[in-house]
């Protein structure tokens, strides 16, 4: 497959902003597209080589690039980099660039997808010393046969400014129309992507086996589940009236979610993003390798902070001294946890996602050698809201955060990837009018005055509209940062700005500085209210108004365990909004 193909597809796709548009082109792109080589054109289409958790990238540095360029079009390094400095995007300096390239190095060999994506593949795996050099030589090789246009595409790529906007969703969307006989086909793919994390895998499988092969589609071990999520309630009795009149209440740990992978000897943790955390937590791989006596599993725990001695569990923060490259050892000393396995999704051999919590939760008991470090998460079946009241404070006094409650009916099967009514969560309740905390997207930002010059004074938040695929702002936040989180925000932020606003974002507010979506704060607000300027949920309770979260402070917590889809909803904020309304009528009437 000529390469010249997905760049036509890729042009077409950046002129469009509008999402219904961009599955047609990229069905369009996937139909032409033979079966082969097709779980390619997926993960290229994202910027991408493999699927997210295998951590795969191909890391050309820009200056890398630039080198690569310089020697396949003759021009100097100077040159390159003022083109880059005037245009702001490496892709279109490198169009420019080998525009006027001379005649005689002109197309020397028509550029292959399997030529592109293998070469590509040999520059993400090379490392060591003089891998500079040698990724520097590849990308040489590849731009020497490019068109301008190809170069263009490929510079974007190995630089992972792609930016083409294509969202997971819609990936799965071409796919269903393209291979799965159309919209009925989505939910089933849609399912498959949630158990696999893996769209090449779910593309071949639609291709070559179309509805059927996708409707048998099972879990593999190392292969990370998108993780099933909870719905938020403030009282018990609304709690048990959505969940039939009784669940299961079970202990709501503050620590960081784990998904384990084992077979073979083998232990991979994955993170509630999908990513590979093991090296992070080398005394909980330990423990699954111990503890857990299923040969293969895949299950889910909550990994708290502890202190050994008294048996305490510690907040969440400390768990930041694990997110390091170095000195783990120590780490693991100073900062040691325990595991609270909640959910068992498959052991040898045996798929339980379709099978119902209390079966999933009786073969959990099963495979685990209890001891303080490894504790199925502790639960009781409630069935009145007395009974869930005091559950809750006794899980408070333990030193959670308040209670998970779970339906426990036959249709109480692990809703991969998506947030549903079956789990809700009960937390202790905040002085504010909000029920919750909120994890928003940072989009954009406005620069500092005064003491804040130099860095940014305030930053503009978003949530998740996962119908539409953008991001809705709703709120602008100045408040609960210490210097040391402005200077961290500056830096951190710094590596995303973008020159325009992202074609995802939906915004009535110029900001100074606009950001790839990237970095998730938690913050706290003191209610939510109507808003004209804000675009969260516009329309949804007043026409002409959307929602924003007053008096806006950032908790403290980076939610670096969140991706930017992974965020509070624009839903999930129409239904905060709705129960602070009640919580408001409840307490006049009282
Ligand atoms: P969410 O994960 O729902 O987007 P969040 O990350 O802000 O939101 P919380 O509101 O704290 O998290 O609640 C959900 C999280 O609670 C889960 O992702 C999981 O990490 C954690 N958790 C703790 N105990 C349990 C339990 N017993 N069952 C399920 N999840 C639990």
């Amino acid at each position: 497959m000529d390469y010249a193909i997905i760049a036509d597809a890729y042009e077409k796709i950046e002129a469009t902003t509008k999402r219904l548009e961009m599955t047609d082109l990229l069905f369009d792109l996937l139909k032409k597209t033979p079966k082969d080589v097709l779980a390619r054109v997926v993960y290229l289409t994202q910027g991408k080589l493999y699927p997210d958790f295998t951590g795969i990238e191909m890391g050309v540095a820009e200056k890398s690039a630039i080198k690569a360029l310089a020697r396949a079009s003759g021009q100097s390094e100077s040159v390159i980099s003022g083109g880059l400095q005037k245009s702001g995007d490496i892709g279109q300096t490198a169009q420019a660039i080998l525009s006027k390239r001379k005649q005689s190095t002109f197309f020397s060999r028509t550029l292959t997808v399997e030529q592109v994506y293998e070469t590509l593949d040999k520059l993400a795996k090379t490392s060591g010393s003089g891998a500079v050099d040698t990724k520097m030589a590849l990308l040489c090789g590849l731009l020497t046969d490019a068109s301008p246009k190809e170069a263009k595409w490929l510079i974007r790529t190995v630089t992972g400014n792609l930016r083409l906007g294509i969202a997971d969703m819609t990936v799965l969307d071409a796919l269903a129309i393209a291979y799965g006989g159309g919209k009925e086909a989505r939910e089933l793919v849609e399912r498959a992507y949630n158990i696999s994390s893996d769209l090449g895998r779910v593309a071949n499988v639609v291709a070559e086996k179309g509805i059927e092969g996708i409707k048998k589609f099972q879990v593999m071990v190392f292969e990370p589940i998108r993780p099933m999520l909870a719905e938020r309630l403030a009282s018990p009795e609304e709690i048990l009236e959505k969940l039939g009149g009784k669940c299961i209440a079970e202990y709501k740990y503050d620590g960081e979610r784990i998904q384990a992978h084992k077979k073979d000897g083998k232990v991979i943790l994955f993170s509630r993003r999908l990513e590979n955390i093991s090296s992070q937590y080398p005394d909980a791989v330990d423990l699954i390798k111990e503890k857990i006596s299923a040969k293969e599993v895949i299950l889910e725990a909550e990994c708290v902070a502890m202190d050994l001695e008294t048996g305490d569990m510690r907040p969440f923060q400390e768990l930041m001294h694990r997110r390091r490259k170095y000195g783990i050892e120590e780490a693991i000393g100073n900062y040691p946890i325990s595991l609270f396995p909640f959910d068992l999704l498959y052991a040898d051999g045996k798929d339980l996602t379709l099978q119902p919590l209390p079966l999933r939760r009786e073969e959990l008991a099963k495979i685990v050698k209890k001891t303080d470090r490894v504790t199925p998460a502790i639960q009781k079946v409630v069935n009145s809201p007395k009974k869930l009241e005091d559950f809750f404070e006794e899980a408070i006094a333990e030193g959670c955060e308040g209670l998970m409650c779970k339906a426990i009916g036959d249709e109480s099967c692990y809703q991969a990837g998506s947030r549903g009514w079956l789990w809700i969560k009960y937390k202790r309740d905040y002085k504010s009018e909000m029920t919750d905390t909120a994890d928003l997207v940072v989009v954009g930002a406005f620069h500092g005055r005064g003491k804040r010059a130099g860095t940014y004074g305030a930053l503009l938040l978003a949530t998740y509209n996962k119908e539409q695929d953008t991001f809705e702002t709703v709120t602008k936040c100045g408040t609960g940062f210490t210097d040391k989180d402005l200077q961290t925000l500056y830096d951190t932020l710094g590596k995303h700005v973008i020159p325009r606003k992202n074609s995802r974002f939906v915004s009535t507010l110029e900001a100074d500085v606009w950001f790839e979506p990237s970095l998730v704060l938690e913050i706290l607000g003191a209610e939510i209210t109507l808003s004209p300027i804000h675009t969260c949920a516009m329309n949804s309770i007043r026409k002409g108004s959307g929602l924003a979260i007053r008096f806006p402070r950032f908790t403290g917590k980076y939610r670096t365990d969140k991706a930017p889809e992974d965020a509070t909803s624009s839903i999930e904020i129409v239904e905060m909004y709705r129960g602070q309304l009640k919580k408001i009528s409840e307490k006049q009437t009282a």
